[in-house]
């Protein structure tokens, strides 16, 4: 079918991207590679392909800067997206149709092609229109985030290869907002902790009732999943009362195993709980707590971590960081206001916080349904045209900081 965009090479190159199947389980991300190393050769820009972790490329584009002692901005995304399930598609996920009425269908639109894009149409535009910039800016693609990121920005971050990049400040991933003049970006993201408490009790035969201090496995687990459930309500009421989901702690109860048979008192009970600590929480007293609660419910009562991810300082949105000031009035000048929340999931950028370096997700996305992760993902074309435009404004002014 032809629309009117088949002229508009944006959009068209955006369409290519959309196609390359980078999906998981097992990505092979040569396509991405190929796409992106044409990207640069079309920008006469350099590329380089880090690869830390063996067929896990991260794709650099460097655009230098007047000042290129300064240091740099980094504009991130990733390569990779999550599965889909065809038969809820109205058109093929990897098919990037544009439907009659202007949206381009297809996984990765929102999540987040269109973003790596963005970064690389902006700053085509900025080039072919003589501009230079005094900041160096490196366009980063990376692999696995949708996997958890460890051997993609993790791995990448923390290297030798990142820290000669020097970057000052960086760009990753935010959420659409459905609102017509509003973008969502991201400033701190919550702690994801994942334990599995473990009860040990007295066996014994299911009729027993013993006198004294408490002996049951059963018992104790019943003490753990009270305290729990307790802070999950109050958590719960936040929500309730008004609160972002990303201001407070979600705790929900996600697997209990134990017991041999009904009549047998358990020798071992286990309670497993995904918790995401909010921002601003006392990490530090939150696991005490747990500790306590532990003790409290009796002997033989242990807790471990399955996921224990250190606490990322969230990047302090004030004056004092000029690149958030001139970000927020390019935005602003274009008629746009930006709503900075705590991601309620985990981005890359968590990676790059956690080298000191102040990081923003910023998806310019507006007047849009959230579809991450959806059937039939998908975005306007008007709104990838006008996140192009806010994009370029953004680059421009953080790069002349
Ligand atoms: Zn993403």
């Amino acid at each position: 079918m032809s629309t009117k965009w088949d002229k508009d090479e944006e959009v068209q190159r955006f369409r290519e991207y959309l196609k390359i199947p980078s999906v998981h389980p097992d990505i092979d991300y040569d396509g991405c590679v190929e796409f992106l190393k044409k990207q640069a050769r079309e920008l006469d820009l350099p590329v380089a392909v880090y690869e830390l972790v063996a067929r896990k490329p991260v794709v650099v584009i460097t655009w230098e800067g007047v000042h290129k002692q300064l240091p740099s901005i980094l504009l991130n995304s990733h390569m990779d997206v999550v599965p889909v399930y065809e038969e809820h598609w109205t058109h093929p996920p990897f098919g990037a149709v544009i439907s009659e009425d202007g949206f381009i269908y297809a996984r990765g639109t929102q999540d987040m092609k269109s973003m790596g894009m963005m970064h690389l149409e902006a700053v085509r535009r900025l080039k072919t229109a003589g501009v230079r910039l005094q900041r160096t800016v490196h366009i980063s693609f990376v692999p696995d985030e949708e996997i958890g990121g460890v051997d993609g920005m993790g791995a990448f971050a923390a290297s030798e290869e990142f820290k000669k990049l020097n970057v000052g400040f960086a760009l990753d991933e935010s959420v659409p907002s459905p609102k017509p003049k509003e973008i969502i970006v991201f400033y701190g993201e919550k702690t994801s902790r994942q334990i599995v408490i473990t009860c040990r009790g007295e066996p014994g035969h299911g009729s027993l009732v013993a006198a004294g201090p408490v002996r049951t496995a059963g018992e104790k687990l019943h003490y753990i999943i009270d305290k729990f459930m307790a802070l999950r309500a109050q958590e719960k009421k936040k929500i309730d009362q008004g609160a972002w989901f990303g201001d407070v702690t979600s705790i929900n109860l996600t697997q209990v195993e134990g017991g041999v048979q009904i009549n047998v008192l358990p020798e071992r009970l286990s309670v497993s709980f995904d918790i995401r600590i909010a921002a601003d929480a006392d990490h530090e007293e939150f696991e005490n707590m747990i500790i306590r609660w532990c003790k409290e419910a009796g002997d033989g009562v242990t807790f471990e971590y399955v996921v224990k991810n250190p606490q990322v300082k969230s990047t302090i949105l004030n004056d004092k960081l000029a690149f958030w000031k001139v970000m927020d009035k390019a935005v602003k000048d274009m008629g746009f206001i930006l709503k900075p929340v705590v991601c309620p999931g985990a981005t890359d950028a968590r990676y790059v916080r956690q080298q000191g370096i102040p990081a923003i997700g910023f998806s310019p996305l507006f007047d849009s349904p959230l579809l991450l992760h959806a059937h039939d993902e998908s975005l306007h074309v008007d709104v990838f045209k006008k996140a192009v435009d806010l994009m370029e404004k953004v680059i421009e002014a953080v790069a002349n900081v």
